[in-house]
């Protein structure tokens, strides 16, 4: 579902399903942030006070583990969010027609079935 790291895809290539409606925005950092980043700062802060370590221990630890803890799982959250924004029908304040377009509903009938 995405054509690089974190751009989605135009259509699904599995069965063509139409990713138009897709915007999870900040959602992905926002996740990463909150479930990665503020637990690992507190272990740092912990390491920091138990142990007071010189610098360079957090330069070859702390850094490289919260980079990646930051980075690896944005795209498997972004794509749990736009698979969310599908299931839920999430839609923005006036993308109802856009809904109906992608999916062939009628107006008015997207909530309904
Ligand atoms: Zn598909």
């Amino acid at each position: 579902m995405f054509k690089s790291w974190l751009k989605v895809s135009d259509t699904c290539e599995c069965c063509g399903l139409d990713y138009r409606f897709a915007a999870p925005d900040d959602g992905p950092a926002f996740f990463s942030l909150c479930l990665i980043a503020l637990p690992l700062i507190f272990v740092v802060v912990w390491i920091q006070v138990a142990y007071n370590p010189p610098i360079w221990v957090h330069l070859v630890t702390s850094v490289p583990i919260m980079v990646a803890g930051c980075l690896l799982p944005l795209r498997p959250i972004k794509g749990w969010l736009v698979a969310s924004q599908y299931v839920n029908r999430s839609q923005e304040a006036g993308t109802e027609r856009l809904w109906n377009q992608l999916h062939g509903r009628t107006k008015g009938s997207n909530f309904d079935d």
